[in-house]
């Protein structure tokens, strides 16, 4: 730590998509930072990404790939209370889950933000998509998103994109089924660069994003934001250090953060004027119920009591196919970049749709490497081998994404009872999918078999009769609203109880759409970042 100073400007807790983006605006803007972060940081060197399955213990089967993020006992210490098929994602590693993320990355449409007036259900947001659409802009150039803007009504566009990746042979045919439909099929936006961007060097099609990027062609915070926030001089930054509680002043203001750090087992703490929690839906909520004191007993600025609830996020729905023009055909490197093209919302077109909300279909999400195929077919010896090896090229993936309602009745708790290896209450999920969803979740099934039907090929439907989620896109805990009774923060991400308290990642959602959220995520840290600054000059925090 040398010569850092006694108390910072501002402490961020997390590294990840929010924290990364709120140090380089804040450091740039001149405040002393400092970064508390769970995790460590992991050399790309160490990335296990373009191994191929026999060399690992399992061939990847359980995840050996993906271990360098979920460090210490983080994949353990969480229960859950929920249906079956209900998964949320901590990671614990510089970077959080932007090192093992997909970057697709897509604005929310106006409607998106007003579910209450256009649709009669949940709440609207505090800001509208025209506040945000400036810091949409301005992350967008900065993370480097590579595609069109394809003027869609449903999907707004930027000014600056890369140029889009090139679409495989399973993409072309996917088009003619789609136009058969009138459903829209566009080049995906990522935030993969398709050419040397702000030093970074263009993605090689290695097909491994979301097994970590050697070469830092994806964004990541530790490959992008970090490293600005650290040239400015104003960064200090604290891996393996886990923050316990937020500590209070007699006025109930933050004034400092405790955490252990994970390798001496020791806990410490850090003062700072004013604390942004970046840790991530659940652990956001978990860090704020587990930071009780008398002003706040029912966690820090929870006075509505809505900390924990609302969780909410995506339903999924998979189908892999095997194109019969493409089977039998000259096997061929078709890795890529994950995916290549998306199908937007087209649902909303529908007015017998007879559900709220909509989903789109993310496609070529897996890697070509492993033969997926291998486990669903009957058969053994040659002859298997053979139909393994005539179907690969054919090989297609489709996966529904949809949302589902930010309700209440879902939430995170923490457990007093039971703690993780650093003597901090868990965090418990309960989540139930509601009516709604299961309705959206059929139509998303619907949509699939309309588009598989004007495919020619084999077919591996998902035959599950209930969703799965939350893809890892969940969000809501640590709600936005205009009404301090029923919400936890403005549309800063500011605490409405406490002043010196915002929390930037996607805990803040007030609802969520069919999109995936860190685009939005990075843009509401940017915005708050600004709104820190400005407050901090006028001496209003
Ligand atoms: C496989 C995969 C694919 C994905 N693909 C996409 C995609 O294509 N598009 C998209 O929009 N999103 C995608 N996501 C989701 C995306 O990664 C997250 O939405 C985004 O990273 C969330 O950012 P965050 O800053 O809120 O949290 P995170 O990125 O999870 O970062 C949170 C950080 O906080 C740290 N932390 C937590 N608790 C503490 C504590 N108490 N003390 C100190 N540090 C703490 C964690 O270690 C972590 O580094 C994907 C995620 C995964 C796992
Ligand atoms: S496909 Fe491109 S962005 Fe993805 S891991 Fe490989 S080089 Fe990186």
């Amino acid at each position: 730590m040398g010569n850092q100073p006694q108390e910072f400007d501002v402490c961020i807790v997390g590294s990840g998509a929010a924290g990364g983006f709120m140090a380089k605006e804040l450091c740039e803007g001149g405040a002393k930072v400092v970064m508390l972060e769970g995790g460590k940081e992991v050399d790309p060197s160490d990335l296990l990404s373009h191994k191929w399955p026999y060399e690992l213990p399992y061939s990847g089967l359980r995840r050996e790939k993906q271990a360098y993020f979920y460090q210490g006992d983080v994949a353990t210490s969480i229960r859950y209370e929920s249906q079956p098929n209900v998964h949320v994602d901590r990671a614990r590693v510089l970077g959080g889950r932007t090192m093992h993320w997909n970057a697709v990355s897509l604005r929310y449409a106006p409607q998106d933000f007003r579910e209450w007036t256009l649709a009669g259900i949940e709440d609207d947001w505090p800001l509208s998509y025209e506040e945000l659409a400036p810091y949409y802009e301005r992350v967008e150039q900065i993370i480097g998103v590579c595609g069109n803007n394809d003027g869609l009504e449903i999907l707004p566009g930027g000014n600056h994109y890369l140029p889009p990746l090139p679409w495989r042979c399973s993409e072309h045919i996917l088009k003619r089924a789609t136009d058969a439909l009138n459903i829209p099929l566009i080049s995906v936006r990522k935030a993969v660069l398709t050419k040397p961007y702000d030093d970074r060097p263009a993605c090689h099609h290695c097909g491994h994003c979301m097994d970590g990027c050697d070469a830092s062609a994806i964004f990541t915070s530790p490959g992008c934001t970090l490293p600005k926030a650290a040239a400015t001089g104003n960064f200090t930054l604290r891996q393996n250090a886990l923050a316990r509680e937020i500590l209070v002043d007699r006025e109930g203001r933050a004034r400092a953060v405790s955490f252990v750090d994970t390798i001496t087992k020791s806990t410490e703490e850090i003062k700072a004027r004013i604390v942004v929690v970046c840790c991530g839906t659940v652990e956001s909520a978990r860090l704020l119920l587990n930071s009780v004191s008398p002003q706040h007993p029912g966690g820090l600025g929870n006075s509505s009591g809505v900390i924990g609830q609302y969780l909410h996020g995506h339903s999924n729905a998979p189908v892999q196919i095997y194109l019969k023009e493409l089977q039998g055909t000259k096997p061929i490197n078709q890795d890529g970049a994950t995916d290549h093209v998306y199908i937007p919302r087209f649902d909303y077109r529908d007015p017998k749709r007879g559900y709220s909300g909509g989903y789109a279909f993310q496609v070529n999400y897996d890697s070509y490497m492993f033969p997926r195929h291998a486990r669903l077919l009957k058969g053994y010896g040659l002859d298997f081998k053979r139909k393994v090896r005539t179907m690969q090229p054919g090989y297609m993936i489709l996966g529904g994404v949809g949302k589902s309602m930010a309700v209440k009745q879902n939430y995170v708790s923490v457990d007093k009872s039971q703690v993780d290896a650093h003597g901090i209450p868990i965090p418990v999920v309960h989540f139930q999918f509601t009516d709604n969803d299961i309705l959206l979740w059929k139509g998303m099934r619907n949509g699939l078999q309309q588009i598989i039907s004007k495919l020619s090929g084999d077919v591996f439907f998902d035959e599950s009769n209930s969703p799965s989620g939350l893809a890892s896109h969940e969000v809501g805990t640590v709600r936005m609203g205009k009404d301090p009774k029923t919400s936890a923060l403005n549309s800063f991400c500011q605490s409405h109880d406490v002043k010196n308290l915002f929390v930037t990642d996607g805990s803040g959602f007030t609802t969520s759409s069919e999109k995936n959220p860190t685009l939005t995520i990075m843009a509401l840290s940017m915005r708050s970042a600004e709104y820190l600054i400005k407050q901090r000059r006028l001496g209003a925090i």
